[in-house]
């Protein structure tokens, strides 16, 4: 039987089809323990230096762990950034920004720049079937700048936080290096050791941060049990059709993150930078195996069915079951947040599903908490488990709420008959009057609104030049 792609994890070890950018490839060069960097030029490939040290070392270069590096280098720490992959264009990343995370984006100063590499602004949120609305969520209610969502390529973030990152001399990063040792000292984690097409390295810190994504590493090697909850009890098929008239509408263009429901198997569908939409059809946990049992042709028919306005482009482009991509969807919360020298944030911590666009906000928003604890730590010299549980004990409730919220949504969205497809649809009307309807719309845009940058502690002369 065809099999589509399946998701990158530490198990299944796949080589990602992406294409490396061109500021990756740039990105050869690493610091030795001065803290300078080894550049490369040319033809003359310099090995870089094997063992490093630093006040932070982060695991995993996604939303919360760059974010986290820039606040630590504003804040005068050096940081250590270890990431497995040389480039940012890889599969299954989350690219729909809540109003929360722009919010917090803009103040760093990296959202223009991250805009300015492309981006489509979607300004509703909205579940339809046949030619109804079923539920419909309008970001413009929240009060302006931040009154849309924002469906830009993980990429484009990333790229600019890694080059605000690149500007402060206590920054070294260390790509296309996977970390697969935590390094002790009297049973206290006191670093990481990477080994990858960038070289082996170690790396010692005050304190590592695990933000290495929902498969995290460091925390099975710190023997932290990932909590996995089988709350959506679904798998989703990923992927992306060319659509040459989303790339040539214009700013001005109203686009909505849409939600198809069709059976029990609805359609996420968006307009995706530049001219590209994303498609994610959810299916039954482990239903796969009876939708492929039936053939390509039959599937891209129900799929063609679910969302009409991209049938022909489901006929055109979908020419096998490569061209999807199976995703296993699960949320979890690790048993803990931390040990001594050691924390977990963004899905390291607590998985989400795709469902509501949360993941990336929260990440951010962790990397936002964490940043005056890790300040206070370094500077108390006390990476003790105990110290360092305080963010699991400020953010707890924050993230069980959005779980509670998810699950919400889930079942709006996968529930049938009667009250779903009629009194529900009348029930959201009515309440879109109410102050309920908007505290909920601004706990989904913003997530914990009191979460602020502590600016405080930015020091303003911080040494300039990046170790790349
Ligand atoms: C299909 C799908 C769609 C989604 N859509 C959205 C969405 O629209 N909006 C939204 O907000 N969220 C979405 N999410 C969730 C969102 O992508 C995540 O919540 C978010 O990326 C978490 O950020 P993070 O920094 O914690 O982890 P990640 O983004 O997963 O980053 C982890 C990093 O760690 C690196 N890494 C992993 N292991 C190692 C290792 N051993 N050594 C070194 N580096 C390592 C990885 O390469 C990666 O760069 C979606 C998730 C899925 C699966």
């Amino acid at each position: 039987m065809e099999r589509p792609q399946t998701e990158q994890t530490e198990q299944t070890e796949q080589t990602g089809r992406a294409e490396r950018t061109e500021q990756a490839a740039r990105r050869e060069g690493a610091a030795p323990d001065d803290g300078r960097a080894t550049v490369v030029t040319g033809s003359g490939r310099a090995r870089p230096p094997e063992e490093f040290t630093a006040d932070i070392c982060v695991v995993g270069a996604g939303p919360a762990g760059l974010v986290l590096a820039l606040l630590l280098l504003k804040s005068g720490l050096r940081v250590a950034v270890v990431e497995r992959a040389r480039a940012h264009q890889r599969e299954f990343r989350g690219e729909i920004l809540q109003p929360g995370a722009l919010t917090l984006l803009d103040s760093l100063g990296v959202l223009a720049g991250a805009r300015a590499r492309g981006a489509h602004e979607h300004t509703r949120f909205r579940l339809v079937e046949g030619g109804r609305t079923l539920l419909d969520i309008d970001y413009r209610e929240l009060p302006a700048p931040y009154d849309y969502l924002l469906s830009i390529p993980q990429a484009h973030v990333l790229d600019e936080l890694l080059l605000h990152c690149d500007a402060y001399e206590g920054f070294t990063y260390l790509d296309g290096r996977r970390v697969g040792e935590l390094l002790r000292e009297d049973g206290r984690i006191t670093g990481v050791a990477a080994d990858g097409p960038g070289g082996a390295c170690t790396v010692r810190a005050h304190v590592v941060v695990g933000a290495d994504g929902r498969f995290s590493k460091v925390r099975r090697l710190a023997g932290i049990e990932a909590g996995r909850r089988e709350a959506f009890d679904l798998d989703v098929l990923w992927f992306k059709l060319t659509d040459d008239r989303s790339g040539a509408r214009g700013p001005e263009t109203l686009r909505d993150v849409r939600v198809f429901r069709a059976g029990g198997s609805p359609v996420l569908v968006y307009d995706s930078w530049p001219d590209r939409v994303q498609v994610g059809w959810t299916l039954p946990h482990k239903g796969f195996k009876d939708v492929a049992a039936q053939g390509i042709d039959r599937v891209k028919e129900q799929l063609a069915q679910a969302v009409p306005p991209y049938a022909e482009l489901i006929r055109e482009q979908i020419g096998s079951m490569r061209d999807l991509s199976l995703l296993d969807v699960f949320s979890g919360r690790a048993e803990r947040w931390s040990d001594d020298g050691l924390v977990l944030i963004g899905d390291a911590a607590h998985t989400h599903s795709p469902i509501g666009a949360q993941g990336i906000n929260l990440a951010i928003q962790d990397a936002v908490l964490l940043h005056p604890l890790l300040v206070a730590s370094h500077r108390a010299g006390d990476a003790s488990a105990e110290f360092l549980s305080a963010f699991e004990r400020t953010r707890s409730a924050d993230i069980e709420q959005v779980m509670r919220l998810q699950r919400l949504q889930s079942k709006a969205m996968l529930s049938r008959g009667t009250f779903a497809t009629r009194v529900r649809p009348r029930l959201a009307a009515l309440l879109r009057r109410t102050p309920v309807y908007r505290r909920v719309l601004g706990r989904i845009a913003l997530g914990n609104p009191s979460v602020r940058i502590a600016e405080e502690l930015f020091v303003p002369d911080v040494p300039e030049g990046g170790n790349r």
